[in-house]
Formats: C-alpha cells, structure tokens, sequence
C-alpha cells in the first residue's frame, strides 16, 4: 500500500526553494488522496546548533508554512519528529545496519562538515540513517523531496535491502524518490553554483516565505546574472547557471515549462525580467506568508495540530517498530 512521507528541518525560516522543491508537491500528493504524513523533522536539525528558543519558533513557524501552503492536518499527519519517538529509537536500530562507508559517501556530510570533520557533531555523520527511519517506520513507499536528497533516499533504499536481507525477511519497502517539477533544485541567488538553503549565513541568497513584497524585489533586483538577453530556446541557458535558476523559478511559480516562458520573455534584459519575476513572486508568497503570520497569532493551536498529529502517527509507528523489534530477537 502507497504511503508518502516526507520531512523539512526547522533549522531556519521557509525558503522558495523549500516551497518549489518539496511542499507544493507535499501538496499536489496529499490532494491526490494518498496517505501522508509530513514532519517538522527537529532532531535533524540539531546535527548543528539550535537555540532553543529558535527552534520552538521555527517548529512552530514551519509547521504553519505547511498548513497556509495547504497541507490539511484533516487530510495529513502532521508532527514534529521528536513527538514521536519511534523515528529516534528506529534511527538507532538502521545506525547499526548502516556501514561506515557508506556513510562517508553522502556528500551533504562533505557539504556541511567542510573541511571540519573532527569537530562536528556525531549525529551529522549519522544524520541519513535517522532519515531512513523517518521514511520507514512508516513503511513509507513514496518520498518527494528536492533533488540535494537523491543520495540519501539511495541510502534508506540499501538500509532497508541490507535489513531485509540480513533478517531474511521482507519487511521494509524500497522506497521511491519522487524528484519532480521545474524547481527541484533552485539556486542560491548569489552564487549560481551553490544550493539556496535556508541555513546559509546570507540571507540575500535566498527568497524566505516570510519575506515582505520590498524584500523579495530588493534580493531579486540584485540576484546574480550574467549581461545577456535571455535566450528564446531552453538550450541558450546552458553555462548560465544564474540566468537559469531565475527562468527555473518563474516557470516553477507559473506552473509553464521553461519553454513556454523563454517564449514569453526571450530577448528580454535582466532589467525587464526580474520586476516581472519580482512580482510573480510576491503574487504567489504573499498570501501563504499572511496566512502563515495569521497562524502564528495563536501557537497553542498549532501545539495542538502537532500533539494530534503525532497521536495519529504513533498509531502505525509503534506497531511497525514493535514488529522490528520481534524480527531482531529484542525479548518482549
Ligand atoms: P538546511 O540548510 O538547514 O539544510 P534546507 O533549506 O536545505 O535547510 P531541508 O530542511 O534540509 O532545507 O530540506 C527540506 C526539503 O526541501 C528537502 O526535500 C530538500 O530536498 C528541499 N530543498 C531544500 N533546498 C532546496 C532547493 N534549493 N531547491 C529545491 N528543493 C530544496
Ligand atoms: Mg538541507
């Protein structure tokens, strides 16, 4: 049976690239009637430091992102990771079925370790068994993300191969990426090269949901690009990497392939495109942000949602790790 499952740290304020690469397909699945579940994942986002009172405000703030984007807490579970203790107590069962070399390999480790490997925390490195678990305490099938998670998806899919195998049984699903849509990895807006994250130090490179209309258009207006005229084929934006993500957000935005925009705005100068980019933007985020301030008046209510949410939830996690347990011999 289908299950999607996907998760978003609170580790800082919604990005766009959060909105296009993974909540508006959060979205589109939930309204095609599949089991969801999504999730404030918090114990991730303390593989780096969290104040505290950070963390409860971006739980809380991301949770309302969510729901003013239209994930329905009648139609999705949605929880806050450390609500559910499964997620915890799986991620150390798939810490001992995971290999330290392959471990090694992830290159969001490389990414956010740098050269400072000694002195980052333990849970980092371990950082994709803890999501393998996310994914398949749930027995999750279907897993939409940006395309930065590819790597660690191929990771819970060889977890749950290697504990299938080694239990000789066939209990965990090989789950499936779904890595879609015109903005499955939008680019910081000051270094083509770079993905936006919502934790880097510069908040000029990306666009936050909680952004005003002034803001947007300022990061926008000085957003990298390169002198030309934007092309009128698809082909004219290889080697542009700055010039592509910008055409890659407005047809994202728009819902058009990037065809059908370079057919709108091809010959136009950065001059011309961005105001319209600008104000594409602010069409499409201002109504989620006002509505996520609006949510935000009243954190109680979404403490509730969250509590509600991780009730519903443990109805299938407790059963799916209990059912763990009995396969590895833990006595009952
Ligand atoms: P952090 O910098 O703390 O890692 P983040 O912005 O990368 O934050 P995550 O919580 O790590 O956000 O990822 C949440 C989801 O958003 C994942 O599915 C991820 O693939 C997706 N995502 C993150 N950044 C982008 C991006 N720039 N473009 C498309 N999808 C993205
Ligand atoms: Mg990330």
């Amino acid at each position: 049976t289908p299950r999607v499952f996907s998760g978003i740290q609170p580790s800082g304020g919604l990005t766009l690239g959060n909105y296009l690469g993974a909540i508006k397909r959060f979205v589109q699945m939930q309204e095609e009637g599949l089991p969801t579940v999504y999730c404030m994942v918090d114990l991730h986002a303390i593989t780096v430091w969290q104040d505290p009172a950070d963390l409860r405000h971006n739980t809380r703030e991301l949770a309302a992102g969510f729901i003013a984007s239209g994930i329905s807490p009648e139609k999705s579970i949605l929880i806050n990771q450390s609500q559910v203790p499964e997620h915890a107590q799986l991620g150390w069962v798939f810490s001992c079925v995971a290999r330290m070399g392959w471990m090694q390999r992830m290159t969001q480790f490389k990414d956010k370790a740098g050269k400072n490997t000694q002195n980052v925390s333990l849970g980092l490195f371990g950082y994709p068994a803890l999501m393998a678990a996310d994914i398949l305490v749930y027995h999750a099938t279907h897993v939409p993300v940006g395309e930065d998670q590819k790597q660690h998806l191929e990771l819970t899919r060889d977890i749950a191969t290697k504990f299938n195998h080694d239990y000789g049984v066939d209990f965990f699903p090989i789950t499936e990426p779904v890595i879609e849509g015109a903005a499955t990895r939008v680019m910081s807006l000051r270094d083509g090269s770079k993905k936006m994250s919502k934790s880097d130090p510069s908040d000029a490179s990306r666009i936050n949901m909680t952004d005003d209309a002034d803001t947007i258009a300022r990061k926008i207006r000085k957003a990298k690009t390169d002198p030309d005229a934007l092309p009128s084929e698809t082909e004219g934006l290889t080697e542009r990497p700055e010039a592509r993500n910008l055409v890659n957000i407005y047809a994202a935005l728009s819902d058009q392939s990037v065809d059908q925009v370079l057919n709108e705005v091809g010959g136009q100068q950065f001059g011309s495109f961005k105001p319209l980019l600008a104000e594409l933007a602010v069409a499409k985020l201002s109504p989620i942000s006002t509505e996520m301030a609006r949510l935000m008046s009243d954190p109680a209510e979404i403490d509730r949602i969250l509590a509600r949410g991780a009730e519903q939830a443990r109805e299938i996690t407790v059963p799916i790790l209990e059912k763990t347990y009995e396969i590895m011999g833990m006595v009952r």
